[in-house]
């Protein structure tokens, strides 16, 4: 029988992971032999721009076959698992294990693609699951992690995917910083990009796929194979002291939040959205190095902000002109200052607007540029004297100094679910097996 587990809200700022938990059934299923995996476990990243996510805002999804008589046994070890390690005393995790016997109904799928993109209640949806039979929901607190874990197994099956091979270190130890040296990453960064991505920003010089709390995450390398992953995991191996490693399949680096192009007129807040229109007010740079500009389709108008930390992203902004015809992808956060307001995570230039300049006309004697006297009053030569009320000021079209295309955050900034510059075009393989047991 077909059975999916959905976990959600098992971080907490004191350490315990989501994925580092998903790791421990995953290393429990492979003893057995009653149990085979459908796929790889899921790591699902969901909507960035709502307001109360834990960390990272991703869940974790495992897809099986499992025997009938073995179904018990299982469904004890899970509630076990949510007492034994989950951190129940932290006001931010509120962990949910969500299992679901059978083929998936529509309604995991319904939910997937709308907390890609929205802000989904938590009660509307524990009430509406508890409606369905074959499904068993563990959660110890209010069940605030039932979207998360919905959405987690309404993923299967991924169609546009990447891999993420996570190492990580005893789940007691706390220390923020990681003994991993950078020359390692490097190395591994030249051999495989871009079938690996977003592991180093070149320009600001960071590891972006290093961890930084005190969760037990050590490092996370992502691909787009994962038998490059397998390769990186035997030569990493041998260098990094780790507990437990695995690989995830995942909707990281896809931009599967940003697909829907919506009119202005139709924004949520919270809504992660596409739109398509004109720059209505030339971008100004305000207090931080922050740019703001307004954009408006045929419905309305609203506020863009690119910030200062998007690097390229925002040095590419200041080159905006009013009349740009723009498609802009971001997150609707409700701002004091600004109403609502998109937050940037992309521009596409479709149509640069003409830069037209209007300047004073040359004289027609001696080629020097002429001097106005006045509002109709004609131009005057200030070299050579000439004067003449019937010669016209020159309008001139400019070329502007950009280019229509896609323009995206440095590194350093990308989202969870940024598709970065290096894997355009390009997406996840599919295997038929699936690699978890080398790797602990
Ligand atoms: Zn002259």
């Amino acid at each position: 029988m077909e059975l999916h587990i959905g976990i959600d809200d098992f971080d907490s700022p004191r350490g315990m992971c989501t994925t580092y938990f998903g790791a421990l059934i995953a290393d429990y299923i492979k003893e057995k032999k009653d149990i085979v995996f459908l796929d790889y476990p899921y790591l699902i990243r969901l909507n960035p721009n709502i307001p109360f996510k834990t960390r990272g805002n991703g869940a974790v999804s495992l897809h099986l076959e499992i025997r009938d008589v073995y179904i018990d046994d299982f469904l004890d070890y899970l509630e076990q698992g949510v007492w034994e390690y989950a951190d129940l005393k932290h006001g931010k995790s509120d962990p949910v294990i969500l299992v679901s016997l059978g083929k998936r109904i529509d309604f995991f799928r319904e939910i997937y693609r709308r907390a890609l993109k929205e802000l989904v209640p938590s009660r509307y949806v524990l009430r509406s699951i508890k409606r369905w039979s074959n499904i068993k929901i563990i959660y110890p607190k209010t069940g605030r992690g039932i979207v998360g874990a919905v959405a987690a197994i309404g993923a299967y099956k991924l169609k546009d995917f990447t891999y993420e091979l996570l190492f990580y270190r005893d789940v007691h130890e706390k220390k923020k910083s990681r003994a991993v040296d950078q020359k390692i990453l490097l190395e591994i960064d030249k051999k495989y990009r871009p079938l690996i991505f977003a592991n180093f920003d070149y320009e600001k010089k960071r590891m972006l796929a290093l961890s930084h709390g005190p969760d037990p995450v050590i490092l996370g390398i992502r691909s787009l194979d994962p038998y490059i992953l397998l390769d990186i995991f035997y030569f990493l191996a041998q260098k990094i002291k780790f507990e437990k490693a695995m690989i995830y399949k995942s909707n990281q680096g896809t931009n599967s939040h940003l697909s829907d192009v919506k009119m202005i007129k139709d924004i949520r807040p919270y809504d992660s959205v596409v739109i398509k229109g004109v720059i209505f007010e030339e971008p100004t740079i305000i207090r931080g190095g922050h740019v703001i500009f307004i954009i408006k389709d045929e419905t309305g108008r609203i506020t863009c902000s690119v910030y200062k930390q998007t690097g390229r992203l925002n040095r590419f902004a200041k080159m905006l002109m009013k009349g740009d015809y723009i498609e802009v992808g971001g997150g609707i956060i409700p701002s004091v200052l600004h109403g609502m307001t998109l937050n940037v995570e992309y521009i596409r230039l479709i149509q640069a607007a003409p830069l037209e300049i209007i300047q004073n006309p040359l004289c027609p004697i001696c080629g020097s540029r002429m001097e106005s006297l006045g509002r109709n009053k004609g131009f005057r030569c200030s070299k050579c004297g000439y004067r003449s009320q019937k010669i016209k000021k020159i309008r001139k079209i400019v070329l502007r100094y950009v280019e229509p295309g896609l323009y995206i955050q440095s590194p350093i900034a990308y989202r969870h679910l940024t598709k970065p510059l290096e894997t355009l075009g390009m997406c996840g393989k599919e295997y038929n097996n699936v690699i978890i047991s080398p790797l602990t």
